[in-house]
């Protein structure tokens, strides 16, 4: 939008102080601990808040993406496998990638993000993964970021799809990229946070497809907006790997740790 030159000052002014105006007139209280919300960097919740969610650091397993509890943040140490990935490794998802554990403020956030229209926490959320990847990833490492899509009547109620507004943000850093949209749902599912961990596996079978072959022989990351059994991105992964796709990894704001098990 251009801004007339005669009116861009208040402009400017109104950019720094609506907040705060906005605040005074409507006060706004983070959603975790009540406190009285100062900026709007985070949308719902303060900074205190935001940064204390706990986020995945190192050692952490080099398949599911899940800390090594009693070792985790010792900095520079090596990820390694945890048994369970030993034991039975994912024959689609090469490695899942989380940047914080899902509870507190980002659990919070993300339920805004998926299930009350609150879109713009598209923002800190992409944020957190960026802070992620810049620490643990290779901007190099994959051609495409494919969105986990939703059934088309699903999106069109929504409004938009959540993680194809994370995967947009995610194009900064992994700059050689492109946005890759052949993944679709080609039949409506559940929503697996309602259902049993035993139960979601049999609710997305079969339920994606890929058009075309713009895929083949590509390097895929792709992109939830919370990793819970792991039982939506291995189905996705195994209509891209069908697809002729060379290595699919998985990427969410949140790995989600009591049922974290992966559907072979
Ligand atoms: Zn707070
Ligand atoms: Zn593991």
């Amino acid at each position: 939008m251009k801004i007339p030159a005669a009116v861009r000052p208040l402009y400017l002014l109104w950019q720094v102080w609506h907040h705060p105006l906005l605040n005074l007139l409507l006060p706004m209280y983070c959603k975790i601990c009540h406190g009285r919300l100062l900026t709007d960097e985070n949308l719902y919740f303060c900074g205190e808040c935001w940064e204390s969610s706990p986020r995945i650091e190192r050692p952490f397993c080099t398949f599911c993406g899940k800390p090594h509890q009693a070792l985790s943040g010792l900095g520079e140490r090596s990820n390694f496998p945890c048994a369970d990935c030993r034991k039975k490794p994912n024959s689609f998802v090469r490695r899942i990638w989380g940047a914080a554990q899902y509870s507190e403020a980002v659990a919070r956030g993300i339920r805004l993000f998926k299930f009350y229209g609150k879109e713009p926490m598209a923002e800190p959320l992409a944020a957190l993964m960026l802070a992620f990847a810049e620490k643990e990833m290779d901007a190099e490492g994959y051609d495409c970021i494919v969105p986990v899509p939703l059934y088309p009547s699903r999106e069109r109620e929504r409004g938009y799809n959540q993680s194809r507004l994370l995967a947009e943000h995610l194009l900064h850093f992994f700059a050689r990229c492109t946005l890759d949209e052949s993944l679709c749902r080609i039949r409506p599912t559940r929503a697996q946070s309602t259902l049993k961990s035993v139960d979601r596996a049999e609710n997305v079978r079969g339920a994606f497809a890929v058009k075309g072959d713009a895929l083949k022989g590509k390097r895929v990351l792709l992109i939830d907006d919370v990793i819970t059994t792991g039982g939506t991105v291995t189905e996705c992964a195994r209509a891209l790997r069908r697809a002729g796709v060379q290595e699919v990894d998985a990427f969410a704001p949140a790995l989600a740790f009591a049922s974290l098990r992966l559907d072979r």
